[in-house]
């Protein structure tokens, strides 16, 4: 059972008038399912109560048309008929014991107001934050009375859903009441603007409206921004502490993080484990108020020393409980080896920012609780005893492996190389990339306390070994390499001078440690992480390093996984040039020319090497194989083939993931003719 070291986080903790039964605190965090998805929703915020978080918070919840989302769907209480969606939450999260806590938001000059068509509101007068070309209107006293009644209206709908906990959001650059505070959005002459006192006047005051409407039985917590590392126009660390001794004891509970998101959610490749602890450690000094704070965090031990050091009260988890739901109850059930650790990837940001259900690469089921029916730990058992092969170990393969050996299934496991793993044995060597080695140690660790699976290294396997081996269902997951000769998205054809030219390097060249020397170009068709992470190697082997893309801007996808303004920020201090709006046209001896996509204007760059970060290309050959050998399938006793992962269309390593959890999940399992998800529908009422 539990380790005594860790009792510590089990102890219950008085929050106003609630009380949590222990130190776990999934704080507020987006899904993509929202307002629109409230059973989906609600489905996944009652898998983390089930996995032992003594509070289960909501995402963002507008409170009123003027501060609508749209695009992106988060939780929403503009009237009492948006209260059933909530309540369905509060009822699932209260079933496991668990508290309730809702994050009301007015976003004001950081909406969009497209689906509403209200004017924005602001402090002043003001673009908008995400480059809509409207402004906002400067809010009048009137409108400050009236934001104020909405909150307090939604805060009571909250209560009647059956909240717990009721936050005033002052964080991510996201809310009105930070926006009041924020020098560079309040530039009122009013009792609302100029001095601190009155920039937090209304932040104040929307605390004290809250605690009055409903803090007889519900907590009110502050989710409160120390920092935004913008200088004095934002908030920073010397002026947070200052309101922080101002309201330090006026809400139950005070939750402290880094605006804007891309500063507090950030991906492993740029911040390690509990790195926010200096901006927010001055808090739980100042406030006899409980405190709860992220980091990333995924190891017990840093979670007992934060709260050993002074530093929290509640550990407070998004990634780590999307991760692992049940990260808390592995801890107290001694079963720490289970926790299935957040690689810090974002890819469960992606999902909000483009406006589709949450996926994580750790957990497949994530998203999935409500309209596939999956959870996190249990699985169901095989209908037969039979055998199954696995050729490949790469995520896809090790996930089939595991989500088959749980399920009861014989299984072997082929893996050509020494060692599993496949791609993510290889990207985490490279720079940032290690804590995704988690993806293959989880597996790893699960697969092996199965007797029923069989692991065999050093084993390539042709399709006449898949044949000779006598398995009933076999899944080939044996992954894909780099295309060398340009194709992709800019490039419909083969590029004649990259064919043959030793000048010319993928990834997996970099990968197996062959690096090109020199001046060179990474050649950037992909637009996710491959190229930069590329170039910040070859910049700390000696090259000098152009990092080139036909987009007008580096690494764009990145931009959904809040990696981008870390990824600029880094090759700008590497001093890796970027060159945007750019294509290859040719590329002979050390002369590379490049093309200006908008002005045609080509030019010579000198250019020892290219690395090509353009498409990849299933290494499917035994696969292929296979399906052309179908009749000699039954005497092998083959009664299925897939292919999954890379091997089948290269991509991401959630979607190998994920392919090897669901090849796992449907096998002899009977299956929907077309759509193998339920859905919402809306009524007509
Ligand atoms: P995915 O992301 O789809 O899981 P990876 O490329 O990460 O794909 O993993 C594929 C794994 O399959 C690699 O470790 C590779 O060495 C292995 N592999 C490729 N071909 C074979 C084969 N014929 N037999 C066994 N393993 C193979
Ligand atoms: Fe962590 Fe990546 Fe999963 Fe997000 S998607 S919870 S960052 S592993």
């Amino acid at each position: 059972m539990r380790d005594p070291r860790y009792d510590l986080l089990f102890e219950p903790l008085k929050i106003g008038p609630v009380t949590a039964k222990n130190r776990f605190f999934q704080v507020p965090h987006c899904n993509g399912m929202g307002h629109a998805m409230p059973l989906a929703h609600a489905a996944m915020r009652e898998v983390k109560a089930e996995g032992g978080w003594a509070v289960v918070s909501t995402e963002e919840c507008e409170i009123h048309p003027s501060g609508d989302l749209t695009p992106y769907v988060e939780a929403r209480l503009w009237d009492d008929r948006d209260i059933p969606a909530l309540a369905l939450m509060c009822d699932k999260v209260h079933a496991h014991g668990a508290l309730a806590a809702l994050e009301l938001t007015h976003n004001g000059p950081t909406a969009s107001n497209l689906y509403s068509r209200e004017v924005l509101i602001a402090p002043s007068h003001q673009p908008t934050k995400y480059g809509y070309p409207h402004q906002a209107r400067a809010m009048t006293l009137h409108d400050i009375r009236e934001y104020r009644r909405w909150h307090r209206e939604a805060a009571i709908r909250g209560k009647r859903a059956g909240m717990d906990i009721i936050y005033v959001y002052a964080a991510h650059d996201l809310s009105l009441p930070m926006h009041f505070l924020q020098r560079r959005r309040n530039q009122r002459s009013d009792a609302y603007g100029g001095s601190l006192e009155n920039r937090v006047r209304l932040l104040r005051e929307v605390i004290e409206d809250t605690k009055d409407a409903v803090g007889d039985t519900c907590a009110v917590a502050l989710r409160f921004a120390t920092e935004e590392g913008l200088g004095p126009g934002g908030v920073e660390l010397v002026e947070a502490q200052d309101i922080v001794g101002m309201l330090a004891e006026l809400p139950d509970l005070w939750d402290v993080n880094l605006a804007a998101w891309y500063n507090d959610s950030v991906p492993s490749r740029f911040a390690a484990e509990g790195a926010q602890e200096p901006f927010i450690d001055f808090v739980k000094k100042t406030t006899t108020k409980p405190v709860v704070g992220v980091g990333r965090f995924t190891s017990p031990d840093t979670m007992v020393s934060q709260i050993k050091r002074g530093v929290l009260d509640m550990i407070g988890c998004a990634r780590p409980s999307i991760a692992d739901p049940f990260l808390p109850r592995k801890i107290e059930e001694g079963r720490i080896d289970d926790i299935r650790e957040c690689i810090g990837c974002n890819i469960c940001v992606s999902g909000d920012m483009t406006i589709s259900p949450i996926r994580c690469t750790q957990n497949p089921t994530m998203g999935e609780e409500w309209r596939k029916g999956w959870h996190p730990e249990r699985i169901a058992p095989a209908r037969t005893p039979a055998r199954v092969l696995v050729v490949g170990a790469g995520p896809a393969g090790l996930e089939a492996a595991r989500a088959l050996g749980q399920r009861g299934y014989n299984v072997s496991l082929a893996e050509a190389r020494k060692e599993l793993g496949g791609r993510i044995t290889r990207e985490s060597r490279l720079p940032g990339l290690a804590e995704w080695a988690r993806v293959r140690d989880w597996r790893v660790g699960q697969i092996h306390k199965l007797a029923n699976v069989a692991i065999y290294l050093d084993s390539a396997l042709t399709a006449q070994d898949v044949l000779d081996f006598g398995a009933e269902h076999v899944v080939i997951a044996t992954g894909c390499h780099w295309r060398r000769d340009g194709f992709g998205r800019s490039h419909g054809f083969a590029m004649a001078d990259f064919a043959d030219n030793a000048r010319v390097h993928t990834p997996d060249d970099l990968m197996d440690g062959r690096l090109p020397e020199g001046r060179v170009v990474v050649f950037d068709d992909d637009g996710y992480y491959h190229a930069s992470v590329a170039a910040e190697l070859l910049r700390s082997r000696g090259c000098d390093v152009i990092h080139l893309t036909p987009e007008d801007s580096l690494a764009p996808w990145t931009l959904n996984t809040l990696d981008y303004r870390h990824v600029r920020k880094r090759m700008a201090h590497l001093g890796i040039e970027a060159l945007v709006s750019h294509d290859i046209v040719g590329y002979a001896g050390t002369t590379l020319t490049v093309e200006d996509v908008w002005t045609n204007r080509q030019r010579e760059l000198a250019c020892d090497a290219v690395v090509t970060v353009t498409a990849r290309l299933p290494d499917d050959g035994p696969y292929q194989e296979l399906c052309r050998r179908e009749a000699e399938w039954s005497e092998a006793g083959i009664r299925s083939l897939r292919c999954i992962g890379d091997a089948e269309a290269p991509g991401l390593i959630v979607h190998a993931v994920y392919a090897g959890h669901r090849y796992a999940r449907d096998l002899e399992e009977p299956l929907a003719d077309n759509v193998p998800f339920r859905r919402h529908f809306h009524t007509t009422s």
